[in-house]
């Protein structure tokens, strides 16, 4: 059995923060799909498209991972993909307490899927996508948030 990870997410922006769970996953699994989604409760900075295409580039040396768009449920995702897996990260008490009910609902959905949790380097912790989209939407230089392929430019050229 292929040893496959799914990273289900909306990286709206991508940061180095998952660019790390990807890379570390790799040292776990055979392969890990990236998995973009919608946020139901997140509202959109980036297209999907775009938002696919940029991971893309980041990865595009590294065969073993794969971007995809999805829809539907996460586990009925893992699936269809083939994999065995759900790769998630935390970096605060806060993430932890949300990441045990979305895991443990999944696993009840879904008991063949285990979610495996990878702690955030220190340095990464206070990282996100809302507060890099901020410091975008206001002119402030993200690049040392962002992975080195993607430029400010990049994203803000294909904002819809
Ligand atoms: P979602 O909308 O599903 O919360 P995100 O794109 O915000 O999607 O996050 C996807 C995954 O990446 C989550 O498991 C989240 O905890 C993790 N993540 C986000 N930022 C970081 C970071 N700085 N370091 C490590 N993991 C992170």
């Amino acid at each position: 059995m292929k040893n496959i990870a799914v990273f289900p997410g909306s990286f709206d922006p991508f940061t180095i923060g998952h660019e790390e769970i990807v890379t570390r996953g790799l040292r776990l699994f055979e392969r890990v799909v990236v998995a973009v989604g919608e946020n139901a409760g997140k509202r959109e900075f980036l297209d999907i498209t775009v938002r696919v295409s940029l991971i893309r580039k980041v990865f595009r040396d590294e065969p073993r991972v794969s971007v995809e768009q999805y829809t539907g449920l996460t586990v009925d995702y893992c699936e269809r993909t083939g994999a065995s897996f759900l790769l998630r990260g935390l970096r605060t008490a806060a993430d932890f307490e949300y990441e045990r009910a979305v895991g443990q609902i999944n696993r009840a959905m879904n008991a063949r899927v285990e979610t495996v949790f990878l702690l955030t380097s220190p340095q990464r912790t206070f990282i996100s996508s809302s507060i890099v989209k901020d410091i975008l939407l206001n002119g402030g230089d993200a690049s040392s948030f962002l992975p080195s392929h993607v430029t400010r430019e990049d994203i803000m050229r294909k904002r819809t």
